[in-house]
């Protein structure tokens, strides 16, 4: 059970988390710290924090948890703020989609407390942002990354767990290179992709055309595309070590296929889209 825990950046993350541990009766209190005052006001309206502070270091003082949950970008500043509110038992945790750059602005900035400091990552979101749309069973049978450094300290990684399993997510491990290396591939290039696939086609003079007259398939595609794209520039920037050998290889790939198509290659095609259909069918789960 947490006792006080702190949120700072009360949006759909840190606000489903709140209501997640309230739901399931793992917090005492929660408080809250937004960049806006609207935010917190609409936070404490819909019931998803306790109360609020006005700055970072007042919303961290007496936690036993601080969940930090603002955009990537926004997280060296944030850290540094935290640092001086942080008590000797108060075990730190974020949700950024990247983990070594965090990683590496943490250790400065945390001084001695970085051992209570827990990097993590939900695999839950989506495409909506804001408290508004923050709903009390996004972690439920999802994956949360953990990405602690051979110093972090082995209670702290048990207790961000425990919070984890308390609202229904499963925790898995690994070092903040190999997380980095894995969600660039699996998250990061489709987003890059999607938004790409988008604004290519809105700058053609038949956009409305081919919007109009989209399916279910399109939808699928480019349903990412409507991200915050602040968080995703943040995201790209962060990870760009990982991103960009990727987006140099799909290159290569995309390259060939439309050789293929140029050159009639019923053959090379027909390979290249029985492979993919053959694994995605076989390693994604059916809903
Ligand atoms: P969000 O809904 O936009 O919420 C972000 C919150 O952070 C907002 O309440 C915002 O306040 C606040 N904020 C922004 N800058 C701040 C600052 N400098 N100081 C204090 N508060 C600040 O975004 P989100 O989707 O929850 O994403 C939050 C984090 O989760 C990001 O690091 C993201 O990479 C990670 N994540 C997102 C997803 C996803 O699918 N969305 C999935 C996994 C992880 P205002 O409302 O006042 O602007």
């Amino acid at each position: 059970m947490i006792n006080r825990l702190a949120i700072i950046g009360v949006g759909l993350i840190g606000g489903s988390l709140a209501r997640a541990l309230r739901d399931n009766g793992g917090v005492r209190e929660i408080v809250g710290y937004g960049r806006s005052i609207g935010t917190v006001q609409e936070a404490m309206r819909l019931g998803v924090i306790d109360r609020a502070e006005v700055s970072i270091a007042d919303a961290a003082l007496g936690a036993d948890m601080v969940v930090v949950a603002v955009p990537v970008g926004s997280m060296l500043d944030v850290l540094a703020q935290l640092a001086p509110g942080l008590g000797d038992r108060a075990v730190v945790t974020d949700v950024g989609s990247v983990k070594a750059s965090i990683v590496a602005a943490a250790r400065p900035v945390l001084g001695a407390k970085f051992r209570n400091f827990v990097p993590g990552h939900p695999l839950a979101g989506g495409e909506k942002s804001g408290v508004q749309a923050s709903v009390s069973d996004l972690f439920q049978g999802r994956r949360i990354i953990l990405t602690p450094e051979p110093e972090t300290d082995a209670d702290a990684v048990a207790r961000v767990r425990a919070m984890w399993h308390a609202v229904g997510a499963e925790v898995a491990t690994m070092s903040a290179q190999v997380h980095d290396e894995i969600v660039a591939a699996s998250s990061h290039l489709p987003h890059l992709l999607a938004y790409t696939l988008v604004d290519m086609l809105v700058r053609m003079d038949n956009h409305r055309a081919i919007f109009e007259n989209s399916a279910s398939g399109f939808r699928d595609f480019t349903r990412i595309a409507s991200s915050d794209p602040a968080m995703w520039r943040d995201i790209c920037i962060a990870n760009g070590d990982s991103i960009l050998p990727l987006v140099r290889q799909f290159q290569t790939d995309l390259d060939a296929v439309a050789q293929a198509v140029e050159q009639g290659d019923e053959h090379a095609l027909f390979e290249i889209f029985a492979r993919a259909k053959r694994v995605r069918d076989s390693l994604i789960k059916k809903n």
